[in-house]
């Protein structure tokens, strides 16, 4: 086998190698099945166990009842952005939306889009999106009030979620779902990329809560409303069976193997902690989010200029480091460090930043 890099991607990203393992040891012959998981039924009793199991564990691990369920939608988090407020919006009531960086800027757009009525009741747009909103205001008329969890690509993050009374919350949670407990109650739907933190790319979780298909428009087309998922367990055509059965093995490794959320956000925190620490010490590396807003799980910085970032990223490269270029749209250093990065590899990069500093600061 070659030799596996330290990954710090942004999505699709890092996969746990003992999830990688698991699929290559299964592939040509899954479970005695004597074909691989792609090359069966959807309506197998063998998928049926995959779709199941992969329901039954994001429930457990979220801490969620009855009340809540659990589809996978193709279409990526993007999808969700036009499908949440043709499900959820309620007749003649606004929309609200806090606006925290590109991802909830094209969530808002979508909803505009869709001739909504948008009220955007906070917005983090007058410091470049470098901190998380506080103090807004949110009023009982609205249908939702949408944000964005954590925004990969200004590394920002919301410490507590916002609270917003009887408005059932919508999150875009795909950077750092699963990444740390959440209390699912105030959550109308949650929905989350999978090739962040729980598999490959191709289709998004979504989680929606039983009370919120009562809103569903009958006019829709089938396959953007969320009863056409829930009604069928996801299986009403032929779903992304791939991803669903990686994303099953990632959360029975987040269960097994790690011991579930808590501890995977001790991990995530010491992670964030090593890589934070050591760019406050510097005088070379710098932070582009506010500290009070920082993420857990993209931790975005810049060097002294432009060169020796690129030689930064150059250089991390050649040492197995890769992935650490920032955004397109931003520039500077962005090291994502989800769930499967492994303290190892971020000891690693942060081996490598206190060299560069010294030999090139
Ligand atoms: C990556 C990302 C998206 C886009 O996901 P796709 O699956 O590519 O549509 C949306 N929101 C957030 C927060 C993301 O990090």
């Amino acid at each position: 086998m070659g030799k596996r890099i330290h990954n710090f991607s942004a999505g699709p990203a890092a996969l746990p190698l003992p999830v990688l393992e698991e699929i290559r040891d299964e592939l040509l012959d899954y479970k005695g099945a004597g074909m691989s998981i792609m090359e069966i039924s959807h309506r197998s009793k063998y998928f049926d166990d995959v779709i199941n199991g992969a329901v039954d564990r994001t429930k457990k691990l979220l801490g969620m009842g009855d009340d809540f369920h659990v589809l996978f939608i193709q279409g990526g988090a993007s999808l969700q952005f036009c499908m949440v407020p043709m499900n959820l919006a309620l007749e003649g009531r606004p929309v609200d939306y806090i606006n925290t960086g590109t991802w909830s800027t094209k969530a808002i757009k979508e909803a505009q889009i869709q001739g909504r009525d948008v009220r955007i009741i906070a917005s983090s747009e007058d410091r470049d999106f470098s901190y998380i909103p506080r103090g807004f205001q949110v009023d009982g008329e609205a249908s939702y009030l949408h944000f964005t969890s954590n925004n990969t690509i200004k590394g920002t993050q919301w410490p507590e979620f916002p609270e917003a009374g009887d408005v059932p919350l919508v999150c875009d949670m795909s950077s750092d779902f699963m990444s740390r407990p959440i209390d699912p109650r105030p959550f109308g739907l949650i929905y989350a990329g999978a090739q962040k933190n729980i598999g490959p790319s191709g289709c998004a979780m979504v989680i929606i809560r039983r009370d919120m298909l009562d809103r569903i428009p009958e006019g829709l087309p089938t396959m953007l409303k969320y009863s056409t998922f829930s009604e069928k367990n996801s299986l009403y055509n032929t779903p992304s069976c791939f991803v669903i059965y990686v994303i099953g093995l990632v959360l029975k490794w987040l269960e097994e193997e790690i011991g579930g959320l808590e501890a995977m956000e001790t991990i995530n925190r010491e992670k964030a902690r090593i890589l934070y620490d050591l760019i406050d010490g510097s005088g070379f590396y710098r932070g582009t989010a506010e500290k009070a807003s920082r993420s857990l799980m993209n931790v975005t910085f810049r060097l002294p200029n432009e060169d020796l970032e690129d030689r930064f990223v150059g250089e991390a490269a050649k040492k197995g480091l890769g992935g650490l270029k920032g955004h397109r749209s931003v520039g500077g250093c962005r090291a994502s460090i989800y769930n499967a990065t492994t303290l190892e590899s971020v000891r690693a990069l942060a081996d490598f930043m206190s060299h560069f500093e010294k030999t090139q600061g």
